[in-house]
């Protein structure tokens, strides 16, 4: 059989289904601990042989299947599932530096992420240089003979800025610096950054890949060799997903590529319906063909993504108006489930950041963004219109 698509691959990969009474369905491995046959297996263990599970922490099969199949859809060798998507970016660190050494980071990536590099790495001797939007074509000034990882996160949040994988993997390539890309926003079915010369893949897995916002999680995707070395530190940090998550997560990515179409339409639709509103001063979405980064969005991914942020006229007063008149759309701080939700970045992702900081991510109160569902595309765009008025 030629090499299955994606579709196919969410539905089935990662999943052993084998013998009789096997279930459709992987189930829950809801134990925490593992009888080991022997003696014989312990010697094993102890000489490197990780092919059998202990102990939940350390391995899981419902966990693994999860993993297999989010390293098949991004075309990796393997996966390591963590708590979080901020245990994922610690345990990436972690995995390319020591104290000591440091990262190039983009500075349009996910709030939470800046603060652990400036807080919870800077206490551990690891400096991180963020490189602003406007820079990244100078991305090989930031790096020193300590770098050792360069993260990138694309399209950014939450102005849909898009960053050359491939040509910023070959600059940080040439200083041998480990590229690692926070593939959150776009999804395997969207942009394979491991094909595009990224080493390793991270996800906040609450996002797109559980896709129903009722699960938190976070992955690691790779080569071999990086990866045994993120299980060495997801065991070692105590950052591991449950199994009863992993269940929910796997049923999450069985209908991965559907959602992803789906919402992705929905989000054109409701970019060109935005675009066209007399109380809409700017839309991101880089579908547009106005979008700074249209073209390299083109090359880069399949489709242009589920987001789309805007400008209301009249900032933060008639932002707040907007707010209240919708019906079908929820306030709250997250992204890519099923139902369409609605954050206001200057106080949620963005809270607390300086006015020239603010400025820089090319973010004001004006900006509202949107993780688009699956509803119907008519609907979502009726309550927007009611909303702005
Ligand atoms: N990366 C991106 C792009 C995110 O949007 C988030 C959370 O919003 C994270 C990482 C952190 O993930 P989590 O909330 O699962 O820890």
């Amino acid at each position: 059989m030629k090499r299955p698509a994606d579709a196919t691959r969410c539905v089935h990969a990662g999943e052993d289904r084998h013998g009789q009474a096997a279930a459709l369905t992987t189930p829950i491995a809801q134990t925490s601990v593992f009888i080991i046959p022997g003696l014989d297996e312990l010697r094993r263990y102890a000489e490197g042989d990780r092919d059998f599970y202990l102990y939940s922490r350390y391995g899981n099969p419902t966990v693994k299947a999860a993993e297999d199949k989010i390293a098949a859809l991004e075309g990796a060798d393997a996966a390591v599932l963590t708590a979080s998507g901020m245990s994922a970016s610690l345990i990436a660190a972690l995995v390319c530096c020591q104290a000591g050494d440091e990262i190039v980071s983009m500075l349009d990536i996910y709030g939470g992420t800046v603060k652990q590099f400036d807080s919870v790495l800077a206490r551990c001797g690891i400096k991180t240089r963020f490189i602003p939007y406007h820079d990244l074509d100078n991305a090989a000034r930031y790096f020193t003979s300590k770098t050792r990882m360069l993260f990138l996160e694309t399209p950014t949040n939450p102005t849909l800025r898009c960053a050359d994988i491939e040509a910023l993997s070959a600059v940080a390539h040439r200083r041998k610096a480990c590229v690692v890309v926070d593939n959150t926003f776009a999804t395997p079915v969207l942009q394979k950054p491991l094909a595009l010369g990224a080493d390793i893949v991270m996800h906040s897995a609450t996002k797109y890949l559980g896709g129903h916002s009722d699960l938190t999680a976070g992955v690691l995707v790779g080569p071999e060799k990086w990866m045994e070395r993120a299980r060495e530190m997801m065991i070692l940090t105590g950052a591991c997903l449950d199994p009863g998550c992993a269940y929910l997560l796997l049923r999450g990515l069985k209908t991965l590529q559907l959602r992803v179409e789906r919402a992705c339409s929905n989000a054109a639709a409701i970019a060109d319906a935005l675009q066209r509103h007399p109380k809409v001063s700017h839309v991101y979405y880089p579908g547009l063909p106005g979008h700074e980064d249209h073209e390299l969005a083109k090359r880069q991914m399949a489709d242009f993504g589920m987001m789309v942020s805007f400008d209301v006229r009249g900032g933060e007063p008639a932002v707040e108006r907007f707010i209240k008149r919708l019906k079908l759309w929820y306030l709250a701080t997250s992204l890519g489930g099923v139902e369409s939700i609605l954050s206001y970045p200057v106080l949620s992702s963005h809270v607390g950041l300086s006015a020239k900081r603010l400025k820089l991510l090319g973010v004001s109160p004006a900006t509202v963004r949107l993780s688009v569902g699956i509803e119907d595309a008519n609907d979502l765009i009726a309550d927007l219109e009611v909303g702005l008025g």
